[in-house]
């Protein structure tokens, strides 16, 4: 605004200097036009006289012209008068001096403001001897009515002083019509996004309160949160999920303690009882140590870390683990040798990844069943299988058995897992980029494929 108000400003006074000095150059023309000839006219005779040679009615007048007129002697005596001077010279100039002359800008007879040039001449003596009588100094004084001039640079001044503020005021207005028009549908939003809160997470903004540019932002501002009161509602869900998990162990605990103590008991009874302790702590302790497993996952994939290494040693390296689990449930697990999979990975979590599904695998498949697991490099991707003959899942499970603490109600698994084994295997293949498939024929197996970036190959770790 400051700038747009600047900038009028200054072409204003540019515009206004321009004619200011074309105005006064015209009167001193004239000045200097009037004073030539006026000059011309002035005579010293031979006897010293000095003879104007005009009569009265050529003098200046005022009444029409606008102009009076002075001519001092060496004396600084008037010699020449204009009549409408009435007898008083114009003002006294200074010493005499050679050159055209200096205007000057003066309160003129009867207060008039006047331009008025004074001009220093001097005239030969006429018919005199060559080298004779001096010339003599004259001075010749001639003014002119400025009003005119000055109210039409009055006019002028105001015509662009109202013009000029015109123009600020209407750019300031137009201005700040713009920015109501820009701003209040943002000021609008943001008051109605200042009113939501986390217990009102079902409200959003209406985009038919904004104007159309801003109903794309309204429109990305409740898909936000829309995906925030998912995430809000799935940890709802969790924090209830997880508590009713621990709560179970922590009553079955509790009840036995109380049974044990409710009288006396021989020293293998209370051996008994301590054992099942044991056995529903370590419970909870798994599902305390799945949570946190969990809890890390979704804090970001930073948390992870980025080590170069091979799927297929991490795959074997984990399925190792339940060969006697496996052995003792009879079923036969294999593990498939082939090339190295490098990959860009957190250790420590692929290894949970990977037993997670094998425990899963011998745990669901029955005596006499198989277990393979298999990672190999295809198409520019890692790829980890894990496939069984157990049960099988049916078609209306698959969907859902990555959700936190879903179980599919069997009597015989039932109280092993509190159903977040998977839910943690979904949350690392997430945080290292990749995805997780299931197929699955209830009463044949199921198949469970985790693909992720080969290293080199778009995870932005280098080619081994
Ligand atoms: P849990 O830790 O309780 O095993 P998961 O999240 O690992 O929970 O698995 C969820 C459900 O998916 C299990 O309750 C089970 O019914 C089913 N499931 C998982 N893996 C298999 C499998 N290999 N064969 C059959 N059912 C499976």
């Amino acid at each position: 605004m400051a700038v747009s108000a600047g900038l009028v400003a200054s072409f204003a006074g540019v515009v206004y200097a321009r004619a200011r000095s074309m105005a006064h150059g015209a009167l001193e023309e004239e000045l200097r036009f009037r004073s030539t000839t006026l000059a011309a006219m002035l005579e010293v005779l031979p006897g010293g006289e000095v003879e104007f040679e005009v009569d009265r009615g050529m003098l200046p007048d005022f009444e029409r012209e606008g102009a009076w007129l002075t001519i001092l002697d060496e004396r600084g005596k008037a010699i020449v008068l204009s009549p409408n001077l009435a007898g008083s010279p114009l003002p006294s100039p200074g010493p005499w001096t050679a050159g055209p002359g200096e205007v000057a800008e003066i309160d003129g007879p009867g207060g008039v403001p006047a331009a008025l040039l004074t001009r220093s001449i001097e005239a030969a003596v006429e018919g005199g001897p060559p080298g004779g009588a001096a010339p003599r100094r004259f001075q010749v004084l001639v003014a002119l009515d400025a009003r005119e001039r000055d109210r039409a640079l009055a006019d002028l001044a105001l015509f662009l002083a109202a013009t000029g503020g015109g123009a600020v005021l209407l750019s300031l207005g137009l201005g700040i019509l713009l920015a109501r028009s820009v701003l209040g549908p943002v000021h609008r939003m943001t008051a109605e996004a200042a009113t939501l809160t986390p217990e009102d997470m079902e409200r959003r903004l209406r985009p038919d309160t904004v104007v159309k540019e801003l109903h794309r932002l309204a429109e990305t501002l409740n898909s936000a949160l829309d995906r925030l009161g998912e995430a809000m509602a799935r940890q709802r869900r969790f924090a209830s999920d997880a508590s009713h998990e621990l709560r179970t162990p922590v009553s079955v605990l509790m009840a036995n303690a109380e049974l044990l103590l409710r009288r006396p008991r021989s020293e293998e009874e209370y051996r008994m009882g301590l054992r099942r302790q044991l056995k529903t702590a370590g419970q909870m302790r798994d599902v305390a140590e799945n949570l946190l497993a969990l809890a890390r996952a979704d804090a970001s994939a930073d948390g992870f870390a980025r080590d170069p290494l091979l799927l297929d040693e991490v795959a074997a390296a984990a399925a190792a683990d339940f060969a006697p689990l496996a052995e003792e449930g009879g079923v036969r697990l294999e593990v498939a040798n082939g090339r190295p999979v490098p990959v860009t990975g957190d250790p420590v979590h692929l290894h949970r990844l990977v037993s997670n599904l094998v425990s899963n695998a011998v745990k669901f498949t029955p005596a006499g069943g198989v277990v393979s697991v298999r990672a190999s490099a295809e198409d520019g991707e890692a790829t980890l299988t894990v496939e069984d003959t157990g049960p099988g899942i049916a078609k209306e499970h698959l969907g859902r058995i990555f959700d936190r603490f879903y179980r599919i109600c069997d009597a015989r698994h039932q109280a092993e897992g509190a159903g977040l084994g998977l839910a943690i295997v979904d949350g690392i293949v997430r945080a290292h980029g990749g995805r997780i498939e299931v197929e699955s024929r209830p009463g044949e197996g199921s198949r469970f494929r985790v693909r992720m970036a080969l290293r080199g190959h778009g995870d932005g770790g280098e080619e081994s």
